[in-house]
């Protein structure tokens, strides 16, 4: 997984997680505990994927589309 499909997929899960603590709030409470699951999980995904594939450093999770690596300088893969 290169590094813009695991932030789309951490964006996507993020906004998913919401909306179930959202109906949580709304409906049943094991909603929220599913959405903050999901969270946890972006999270995850994030720290595990979100790396430079030059030096395995990790990337800016709020950032979007970098270029280039902040720890080593070498340009990031681009979207296949
Ligand atoms: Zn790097």
């Amino acid at each position: 997984m290169n590094h813009t499909t695991c932030r789309i997929l951490t964006i996507g899960l993020t906004i998913l997680g919401i909306v179930f603590v959202g109906l949580g709030i709304e409906y049943h409470s094991i909603l929220a505990v599913i959405g903050v699951a999901i969270g946890v999980t972006a999270i995850i995904l994030s720290l595990v994927f979100l790396r430079c594939h030059h030096c395995g450093g990790s990337l800016n999770m709020r950032g979007w589309l970098d270029e280039y690596c902040r720890h080593c300088g070498e340009e990031l893969e681009k979207e296949e």
